[in-house]
């Protein structure tokens, strides 16, 4: 039978982007979903043939440990309330897919990690970028040396925050919520793609931050971040976030002979690889894949064989840990080791 996933949090990602993407799937369907908003639930259930009685509360979650039909519960909620759900999920004896950033703090995420590995089962960051086509073949491209030796990196995300207009943008600017502004929410993008471009983890980071506490949006959460990491190899990576710019998610590897575009990077469906030398540029052309299906595939094939997920809670714990240095340095206004 296909892995049922429990949806936990029906917002505008879970609905728009990631239950759609069950129908592309292999292996994958929805057998549950859990809400606070039970006329909601009840007619995403209707949509996706989800039983009646398999629509829990958030009060009630607790209960899925009686539903066989739930392999993996799949948390898409606010950052600041995934360590809640990821541990009772896995009390409930369920492996477990939780949404990026794993939880604003180490300890959450190592109590994330602890809860799974003592039920015996999976936990996994939804990395959707790792599992898309156009940058698993930039990783392969640069692996491989086609741009000579890779030398830097830059990587840009940013977007517009727009609490007053967006209901899913109304807990990004509220610091207990998010843990953090524009770096948690979608500067980690740019992190996470110098991590898996250069395949080193870095061992210092520079960073500066500037924000208009005048802007009604930031008064708790941050907007602009830049930041530098070092590898140990040397390669730099030139990293931004930000929450008050006109849409940005990309990312250049320059190496010795070549360097590599993809722009944009971590976008939903469109991707755009350009790769360049002095001579020229050259636009590669590939099929856009459905990167959430072929992550949901994954992480149904982990659950089946019990395997350890491409990325794992360690993964995402990688980041948070970084993400706190680069607030760090920020803040003293000096490079902080790693
Ligand atoms: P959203 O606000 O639309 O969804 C959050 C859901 O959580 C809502 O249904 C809300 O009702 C529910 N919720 C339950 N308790 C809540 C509480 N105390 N406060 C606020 N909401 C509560 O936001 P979203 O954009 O769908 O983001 C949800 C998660 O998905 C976040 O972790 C976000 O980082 C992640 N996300 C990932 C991607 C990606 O590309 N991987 C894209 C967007 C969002």
């Amino acid at each position: 039978r296909k892995v049922g996933f429990a949806i936990v949090g029906l917002g505008k990602y879970a609905t728009e982007q990631m239950m759609p993407a069950f129908k592309e799937s292999k292996h994958c369907k929805i057998v549950a979903l859990v809400s606070g908003s039970p006329d909601k639930a009840q007619r995403l259930a209707q949509e996706y043939g989800v039983e009646a009685k398999s629509i829990y509360s958030y009060q009630d979650f607790d209960r899925i440990k009686d539903n066989p039909a739930v392999d993996v519960v799949y948390v898409v909620l606010p950052p600041a309330l995934h360590a809640e759900y990821v541990v009772r999920a896995a009390q409930a004896g369920k492996h477990v897919l939780t949404e990026k950033p794993m939880a604003p703090s180490v300890a959450e995420c190592q109590r994330m990690i602890d809860a799974c590995r003592k039920a015996g089962k999976q936990l996994m960051v939804a990395y959707r970028a790792q599992f898309e086509p156009f940058n698993l073949d930039a990783i392969a491209r640069i692996r491989k040396g086609e741009l000579g030796k890779l030398r830097f990196v830059t990587a840009d995300h940013g977007r517009q925050v727009s609490p007053t207009t967006d209901k899913a943008d109304e807990w990004r600017v509220v610091q207990k919520l998010a843990g953090g502004g524009s770096l948690m929410d979608i500067g980690i993008y740019s992190l996470n793609a110098a991590r898996y471009l250069t395949g080193e983890e870095p061992v210092e980071v520079s960073a500066t931050e500037s924000t208009d506490r005048t802007d009604p949006r930031f008064k708790e959460v941050e907007d602009q971040v830049h930041f530098t990491l070092r590898f140990p190899s040397g390669v730099l990576a030139t990293c931004t976030s930000a929450y008050s710019i006109e849409g940005v998610k990309r990312f250049r590897a320059f190496g010795s002979k070549a360097y590599l575009d993809l722009d944009p990077a971590t976008d939903y469906y469109r991707h755009r690889m350009v790769i360049g030398n002095a001579d020229g540029e050259l636009t590669t052309s590939m099929k856009e894949g459905n990167q959430f299906a072929a992550m949901l595939d994954h992480m149904a094939e982990c659950a089946q064989q019990n395997k350890t997920p491409k990325t794992p809670g360690e993964e995402g714990l990688r980041d948070i840990k970084l993400i706190l240095a680069i607030y760090e340095s920020a803040k003293k206004g000096r490079p902080v080791k790693v």
